[in-house]
């Protein structure tokens, strides 16, 4: 059974659709793209897994129904979600924004040991633990919400747009994390406008466009596609 399954979603804000008939899969230990332009309804996608938005259709994590629960039992329960605006605490440090990310975790030996490996996988955020988050780069932000999330324990991670407004060479230092926690088995659902990105972390994908599914398939077949090429990947 998929952990994450999405069924004919519906989403609305007021008269505008959001969100028609998306349909959508994630197994244990995958890393799932969802790519496509502004306003596709990327957002709205997880903020609905997320337990943020009403929705009709179904929406299951680990076999429940995400509107049967609450936002904060999810992230109990391992669906950790790093959103696009990042939410730091803008005056705490470094390690108390990712202590913020541990809150609700008991075992202080498992949350050492998470310490020890975001510490690890971002050494820029070790060198910086007494900093204020408001004062670091966009870049040091973005490594900032992504080893909060990691606090938190994830089984699901949820990425909005990790690259965005990044320079390449800190998309570079995102990429490597990526790949480090693919190898950890972590299962992550990442949307991206950045097409090339997703191609290059992603195993499937779905494109999402005007808030339909219109295409799905593995990175190679997407890779392939003249669609995508001609649209989303440009002349490489
Ligand atoms: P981006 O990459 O620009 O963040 P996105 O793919 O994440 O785009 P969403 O932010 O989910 O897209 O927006 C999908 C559609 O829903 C857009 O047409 C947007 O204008 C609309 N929308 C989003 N939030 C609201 C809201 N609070 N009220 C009304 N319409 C909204």
């Amino acid at each position: 059974m998929p952990v994450l399954q999405l069924e004919d979603v519906d989403v609305s804000y007021g008269k505008t659709q959001a969100l028609r008939n998306v349909s959508l899969e994630v197994e244990e230990g995958e890393i799932v793209g969802v790519i496509g332009p502004n306003g596709a309804g990327k957002t709205t996608m997880l903020d609905s897994i997320a337990g943020y938005k009403e929705y009709s259709g179904s929406i299951t994590y680990d076999g429940t129904e995400v509107s049967e629960t609450s936002s904060g039992k999810l992230v109990n329960d391992g669906l950790v979600y790093c959103t696009e605006d990042r939410d730091l605490f803008p005056y705490f440090t470094v390690h108390e924004n990712l202590q913020m990310g541990a809150q609700f975790r008991s075992d202080d030996g498992a949350v050492q040991e998470s310490f020890d490996f975001v510490y690890d996988l971002f050494p820029r955020l070790d060198e910086r633990r007494d900093q204020e988050a408001q004062t670091m780069s966009g870049g040091e932000q973005q490594m900032l919400a992504l080893g909060r999330a990691l606090m938190s324990d994830p089984d699901v991670l949820m990425l909005d747009e990790p690259t965005l407004g990044l320079a390449p060479v800190i998309i570079d230092d995102i990429s490597e994390a990526l790949e480090r926690l693919q190898d950890e088995g972590l299962t992550i659902l990442l949307v991206e406008q950045n097409s090339t990105f997703a191609l290059r972390h992603a195993e499937r994908l779905y494109l999402l466009e005007q808030g339909s599914i219109e295409l799905s398939g593995t990175a190679d077949e997407l890779r392939d596609d003249d669609y995508i090429r001609d649209a989303y990947v440009g002349v490489t």
